[in-house]
């Protein structure tokens, strides 16, 4: 064990929120520890390296905005960033900013208790470091703590197996191979088109159809972006105000109200768009389950016209969810994959894994035989990072005990109990609703003004106020409800982690509408908080 060094604050994490949060406390002065487990920098653009990974924000609204030099000199080359063109951003951005010196790679932090006394944290890490900070900062992740299904067998499989957000740094050969593919979420949707060109052969095992839009990515064009950056102060306001943290407003009319034919015609331009921003075809999508069916059953008559096989395109048109209650998907090729034939859909819903084999993948209709087994099972989301470390708060109150029946936050910034510890996009703030690094950035700032009106004020400790915390989740719980997307069994919910308490983690109110609550908290000296010297 070394000795115990101090700083005046810790980060974990070292991606998108743990680089900007450590540039924000360090321009305040402040002495400062980053550790981060991968061995560099970039978060999820350090660890999902599979093929046709890539970002379904577009780039130029998919970057810090913190500052006009960086906004100005980088140069993004497609409409959505590749994965490798983000993390060569994201090393960029450590270089530009002198971040690694405070970074420690390689080591991942697994416990941390709250000191009464002296009020600050005790952290440890498998590294045998112990270090004491004022203030604890988890710049953890939402979709960090990959997850690989319990399959029976899974050990006794005789070639590579590899989850998404873990894929090797030296890439994965796989021409001429057989591939097995399980999940077919965001990651499995992405990947499955570009596998498919490589593989001999490649099966995937689908639990949910989930709906996809294209994405119909191309090389940015330079006018565009210098457009761009000539009018990037009122954009990124535009975004920062909005609803999703996208420059797309979303169109507030209602599906219902619009006649067959112009809803049609909004349909088919939002799909010939591309992206996310289909959800924003109308208001009313996300509420009424009769408006949702409508572009819905859009995207379902674009599968039966790609996909040649009328049954194959029934198994892949999602009808136990509405659309937008599961993350919706955006990809290159996807449903049209599934016409060549070297790809084989099995729908485990009908025909279950029942195991792992050492050649393959057994259901209980077939054996499937597979070189290679491609997880893209997804996630542990919001809570996994955060439980996986062992936090414990004032009186010994640990984390994992206190959200046993799901996360409990105020605005998703702190829980009470926990004093000086900040959550970085934790549950309870818009997140991964949202763009993530418009709401990264909102959370980065408020916490950095946060610690330092508390050093000005010499004060030692600030935490939720448990009446302010339950105000807030029942502030939570009520929008959400008022949603479709508590009818679909999403990773927002839990639902794909056996055993996780079923509660909607994000919140859905808007990230504008977010932002100035949390303004208002902050001016009105930290309403809902308590503050002690
Ligand atoms: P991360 O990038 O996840 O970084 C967290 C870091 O913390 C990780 O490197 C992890 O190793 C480290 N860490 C965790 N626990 C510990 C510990 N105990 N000790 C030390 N280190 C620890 N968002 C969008 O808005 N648009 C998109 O199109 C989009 N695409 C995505 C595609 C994929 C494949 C995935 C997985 C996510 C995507 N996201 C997207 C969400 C994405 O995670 C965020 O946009 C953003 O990158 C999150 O940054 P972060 O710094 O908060 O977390
Ligand atoms: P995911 O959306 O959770 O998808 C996981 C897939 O694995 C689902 O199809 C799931 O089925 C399936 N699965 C899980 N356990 C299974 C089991 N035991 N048996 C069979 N199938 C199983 O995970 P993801 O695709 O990695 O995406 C996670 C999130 O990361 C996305 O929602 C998005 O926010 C982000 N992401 C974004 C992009 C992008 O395009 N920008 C790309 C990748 C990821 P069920 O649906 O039935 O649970």
């Amino acid at each position: 064990m070394t000795p115990q060094a101090r700083y005046d604050a810790v980060v974990v994490g070292a991606g998108f929120a743990g680089l900007y949060m450590l540039h924000r406390l360090r321009g305040l002065g402040l002495s400062v520890r980053v550790f981060e487990t991968g061995d560099g920098v970039g978060g999820t653009w350090y660890w999902n390296r599979y093929p046709g990974a890539r970002c379904d924000v577009e780039s130029m609204q998919y970057s810090y905005s913190f500052s006009p030099e960086l906004e100005q000199e980088w140069e993004w080359t497609e409409r959505y960033p590749s994965q490798p063109e983000i993390l060569r951003y994201l090393e960029h951005v450590a270089d530009r900013f002198d971040l690694r010196r405070d970074i420690r790679f390689g080591t991942r932090v697994t416990r941390a208790a709250y000191d009464e006394t002296e009020h600050v944290w005790r952290v440890e890490t498998d590294r045998g470091d112990r270090v004491a900070a004022r203030h604890l900062v988890t710049a953890v992740g939402c979709l960090s703590a990959a997850r690989v299904p319990d399959f029976p067998g899974a050990a006794s499989f005789r070639g590579p197996s590899h989850h998404t957000g873990r894929w090797p740094h030296e890439g994965v050969d796989l021409t001429g191979l057989r591939v097995a593919v399980i999940g077919t979420g965001s990651s499995g949707i992405q990947s499955i088109p570009v596998i498919a060109e490589q593989a001999a052969h490649v099966t995937v095992f689908q639990r949910t159809p989930n709906y996809s839009v294209p994405a119909w990515n191309r090389p940015l064009e330079p006018e565009y972006q210098s457009w761009v950056k000539a009018n990037y102060p009122g954009l990124r306001r535009a975004m920062r105000e909005s609803h999703t943290g996208l420059l797309d407003p979303g169109n507030p009319g209602s599906a219902l109200e619009a006649g067959d034919e112009k809803r049609a015609r909004e349909f088919e331009a939002r799909w010939a768009k591309g992206g996310v921003t289909f959800l924003g075809a109308y208001g009313d999508i996300g509420i009424s389950s009769e408006a949702n069916e409508h572009a819905a059953e859009f995207v379902r008559a674009k599968i039966r016209e790609i996909v040649a096989d009328p049954e194959v395109a029934e198994k892949l048109s999602p009808r136990n969810h509405p659309l937008g209650t599961k993350r919706i998907c955006v990809d290159t090729g996807y449903y049209a994959t599934f016409n060549r034939p070297d790809v084989t859909l099995v729908d485990v819903r009908e025909d279950p894994i029942v195991e792992i084999t050492p050649t393959g993948v057994r259901t209980a209709a077939a054996e499937h035989p597979a070189d290679v087994i491609v997880y893209a099972t997804g996630y542990d989301a919001m809570t996994g990072p955060l439980l996986a470390i062992d936090i414990t708060g004032k009186g010994g109150l640990s984390l994992r005990r206190k959200w046993e029946a799901g996360p409990r936050t105020y605005l998703g910034l702190m829980t009470a109990g926990f004093p000086n510890l900040f959550t970085v996009t934790g549950p309870g703030s818009p997140s991964v609703l949202s763009n993530m690094i418009v709401s990264i950035e909102q959370h980065v700032e408020w916490i950095a003004d946060c610690v330092a009106r508390l050093r000005a004020g010499g004060v030692a400790a600030i935490d939720a106020d448990p009446l302010a915390e339950d105000a807030w989740m029942a502030h939570v719980n009520e929008i959400a409800g008022q949603t479709l997307f508590v009818r679909a069994d999403s990773w927002y919910l839990g639902a794909n982690i056996p055993g996780k308490p079923r509660v909607f983690m994000p919140y859905v109110g808007g990230v504008g509408v977010y932002r100035e609550k949390c303004d208002q908290v902050a001016a009105a000296g930290y309403e809902g908080f308590v503050l002690s010297s």
